[in-house]
């Protein structure tokens, strides 16, 4: 009998059984998948550690985080700066003096403030959407060109039906600061993200090809209590409907050159190109292998956006307010589910980032040790 059964060998799944594990628990890891790590698995490609369920750039302000994550992986000092491609014009993300410059010709701060004074002046209100929060944030062209249609292509939602907290997870800066996060702590953990949950994980009992709903009674009967961190709606059979996810579909291809892009983000924010972003995995550790030599061939990953259907990996909860009221009412559900705890981004239906995951496994188990 275990005292804990684990199920997603995730990073919510991994950091508890790892915080259990040393708190004297016995635990079962159990997996769907034919592999641990979640979205964050990472896989060896010519010499290339390939982001095989999207890119993870691992950014955090939580010391306590940075310290525990470390534990496990050495980091190196990549920063994410994204390129944005909009009909072959190129702009700096996130939005900073340089791409100011660029959209407007603008030399100083005051200049690019005026411009964007000028452009927010028609949201005359509070913004209530992702639209209208944007405008008010960096002016309509800015909107039109970088925002609007890549957030329609991930979101398959126009702009005016988004919350608009999804776009404040972007900063604004009149600095010539290209840093994607605002974070005292980020990089790419050496070795990539699957080495880093086999360290999590290691002494630990896993079994991978395993799914818990298929047999939930019989997995049940093995532990004492359950850590859940799949999809909530589907722990309940769906029984009060379907929550919407966003799955990501990844086109890969092996090129026999050494640099495709320069970058290992490149996001295509016009309407016509049909996937979202283009990721050159070389990038995330500088086009060198664990020796130090330069890579001969690159990886690139065209990321296509599409509305979950049953069947299909889910990537983003939806958080607008129908699903939202749908999550609250299985929360209540979940809440009646005394022995069994829900966590992660599909547990919780929460667009968390790796280290608010991290931090909330921490919080979770430290109550349970
Ligand atoms: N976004 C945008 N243009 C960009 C990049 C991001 O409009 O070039 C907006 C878009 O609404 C997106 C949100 O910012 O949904 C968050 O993007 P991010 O790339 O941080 O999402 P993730 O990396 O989690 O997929």
């Amino acid at each position: 009998m275990y005292d804990y059964l684990i199920v997603g060998a995730g990073l919510f799944g991994a950091v508890a059984a790892r915080e259990l594990t040393d708190a004297g628990k016995q635990v079962l890891v159990i997996d769907r998948r034919d592999h641990i790590g979640g979205n964050i698995y990472t896989e060896k490609v010519e010499g290339i550690n390939v982001h095989r369920y999207g890119a993870h750039i691992f950014h955090t302000n939580d010391r306590a985080v940075w310290e525990y994550v470390n534990r496990f992986a050495e980091f190196n000092r990549y920063t994410n700066s994204p390129v944005a491609n909009y009909k072959g014009e190129l702009y700096s993300l996130p939005f900073n003096m340089y791409t100011f410059n660029k959209m407007w010709g603008v030399v100083t701060p005051d200049e690019a403030r005026r411009k964007i004074e000028e452009q927010r002046g028609e949201i005359t209100h509070e913004p209530d959407n992702l639209e209208e929060q944007a405008i008010s944030l960096v002016g309509r062209d800015i909107y039109e060109k970088l925002i609007k249609d890549y957030t329609k292509k991930q979101w398959g939602r126009d702009c005016t039906e988004l919350p608009s907290f999804i776009i404040k997870r972007l900063p604004v800066r009149f600095t010539f600061d290209n840093n994607y996060f605002n974070a005292r702590f980020q990089g790419i953990p050496v070795g990539g993200y699957t080495s880093l949950i086999e360290k999590m994980l290691s002494g630990i009992e896993v079994r991978l090809a395993t799914d818990y709903l298929d047999d939930k009674d019989n997995y049940d009967s093995e532990a004492r209590h359950v850590i859940y961190t799949g999809p909530i709606d589907a722990y309940f059979d769906y029984r009060l409907g379907y929550l919407e996810y966003r799955s990501v579909r990844f086109e890969e291809e092996i090129l026999d050159m050494p640099n495709y892009q320069g970058n290992a983000v490149v996001n295509f924010t016009d309407p016509d190109t049909p996937w979202t972003r283009i990721i050159e995995h070389k990038w995330f550790e500088f086009g060198k292998d664990e020796n130090g030599a330069d890579l001969p061939k690159t990886v690139i990953s065209k990321e296509f956006s599409s509305e979950w259907n049953p069947g299909d990996e889910p990537y983003y909860p939806v958080n607008d307010s129908r699903n939202s009221e749908m999550y609250q009412k299985y929360r209540g559900l979940a809440d009646k589910e005394t022995n069994v705890i829900f966590g992660g981004r599909l547990g919780e239906y929460k667009y968390y980032d790796m280290d608010q995951v991290i931090a909330r496994a921490l919080e979770t188990v430290r109550v349970l040790e």
